[in-house]
């Protein structure tokens, strides 16, 4: 991830088809072109009138909010974590579908959530559960280590000082409604398996 402001928008780490059928072609240069690429834009914006917080990274920004003058609270949480959500979930995927987690992660899901298939469960009530826009994101408690499944609301982040995000499923429509429409389960049952496992990293 780039570090601090200027923040750029980070290219796909791989083409545009390679998510198809469960992204298509179109839903993916909306998404990452267009969606993705505002909050990058409009976070720039933002910083530009205040050098204090330009050396920040994301996950500074999302944490100092509470501390930042009232009227850029809202934009920062909005455009920092529509940053920071974007490039970890775009950077989890790849064209290599169907890969089932390694032999440590596998453990970590199997000793917090029983077994694979009941943390696919659990992750995917989650993401349906989100009313509206939002995410479902899988966690690991940086004291206890243990897992975690939470949604959080709009372009929310988790709390990043208590938790490390492993893996996250964007559930705005913008991720899925040109393909599924109000169908937001077949786009969550197809994510899995874009999951890029090698790059999902516990602590
Ligand atoms: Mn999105």
């Amino acid at each position: 991830m780039n570090e601090h402001y200027p923040f750029q928008v980070e290219p796909l780490p791989y083409f545009y088809d390679h998510l198809e059928p469960c992204i298509s072609i179109e839903t993916l240069h909306f998404h990452h072109d267009k969606h993705y690429a505002a909050y990058v834009d409009n976070l720039n914006k933002i910083l530009d009138d205040y050098p204090r917080l330009q050396n920040m990274s994301l996950e500074q920004l999302i944490t100092y909010v509470p501390h930042m003058p009232k009227a850029i609270q809202v934009p920062v949480l909005n455009n920092a974590g529509g940053v920071y959500n974007h490039q970890l979930y775009f950077h989890e995927m790849t064209h290599a579908s169907g890969q089932r987690p390694y032999e440590r992660m596998m453990a970590l899901l199997q000793s917090d959530f029983g077994s694979y298939d009941n943390w696919k469960k659990a992750m995917t009530e989650a993401a349906m559960s989100v009313f509206g826009s939002g995410w479902a994101w899988l966690l690991q408690n940086n004291v206890t280590k243990r897992l975690a499944i939470q949604i959080t609301p709009n372009q929310n982040t988790p709390d990043l000082t208590t938790f490390t995000p492993l893996l996250l499923v964007d559930v705005w429509e913008h991720a899925y409604y040109l393909q599924y429409q109000n169908l937001r389960a077949k786009y969550v049952e197809c994510w899995f398996d874009l999951i890029n496992w090698d790059r999902i990293l516990p602590l």
